[in-house]
């Protein structure tokens, strides 16, 4: 069986001691058995590099330059992630989607540059309120994934991870049933089935107030790999919980 995948998203929070203290519990009490990385704010890359050496859990960044270098003032390239030891990033937030009016495209050409450095790009997919509530929820996804296969051959798009965040599910408390979320995901696995080889060997992750008392019943949906943790994953038992409900 697929190992599954937790990933932290600590968004815009920390500091350099705070980061130290979360980390500290979070090594201490990691289950074995899951797959986890945190993906922690550009500023403390080196910090966060430095302190997961060798813990099995890996780093990750949460947006990143569609460009290689050059003229593009505040942007961080692939590379440089790569040279921090950066292996997962996180494309196409909605975070990013609405605050810095990242097209479908842009999410695309940046998960391309992510694929090309050797990196794993974690492609954020979801329909907002007014999205679900006119039932126009698998159109969206279809667009927002349809322009992944338009910029990636087969055997590439294959590599990518992909999280399911309905957007009024993030940060509002309000998680996605299981129901929801499963119908969801099997629709994202089918439309895996019909542009990857090997569409179960793809993680599909569900992101979206997970709590530790959801994690269980949502990792275990038969077509859920684990899952991305924005707000609790800034506490360390809870994270610690929410991880040790996917191993
Ligand atoms: P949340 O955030 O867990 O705080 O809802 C999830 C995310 O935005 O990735």
């Amino acid at each position: 069986m697929k190992r599954k995948l937790v990933v932290g998203n600590w968004k815009m929070n920390g500091d350099r001691a705070r980061n130290r203290v979360l980390l500290d519990q979070i090594l201490g009490g990691m289950p074995s058995g899951v797959d986890c990385a945190v993906c922690v704010p550009f500023p403390y890359l080196a910090q966060v590099n430095e302190i997961l050496e060798g813990s099995g859990i890996a780093l990750g960044a949460q947006d990143v330059s569609e460009f290689s270098d050059g003229a593009y003032t505040g942007d961080v390239s692939v590379a440089m992630l790569a040279d921090w030891g950066v292996r997962f990033v996180v494309v196409g937030h909605s975070e990013r989607r609405t605050l810095h009016h990242e097209s479908d495209e842009v999410v695309a050409r940046k998960t391309v540059a992510v694929l090309d450095g050797e990196l794993t790009p974690i492609v954020c997919v979801g329909e907002t309120l007014a999205e679900r509530e006119s039932g126009v929820t698998e159109q969206v996804l279809m667009r927002q994934l349809d322009a992944l296969a338009a910029v990636l051959p087969s055997a590439v798009l294959q590599r990518v991870v992909i999280a399911y965040e309905p957007v009024w599910a993030i940060g509002t408390g309000r998680a996605a049933t299981a129901e929801q979320v499963q119908a969801v995901l099997s629709f994202v696995r089918g439309w895996l089935a019909r542009h990857v080889e090997a569409a179960n060997e793809v993680r599909v992750l569900y992101g979206g107030s997970v709590k530790p008392e959801t994690a269980e019943a949502l990792f275990g949906l038969p077509d859920a790999d684990g899952g991305l943790i924005g707000g609790a994953s800034l506490d360390a038992p809870s994270f610690l919980e929410i991880c040790r409900a996917a191993a």
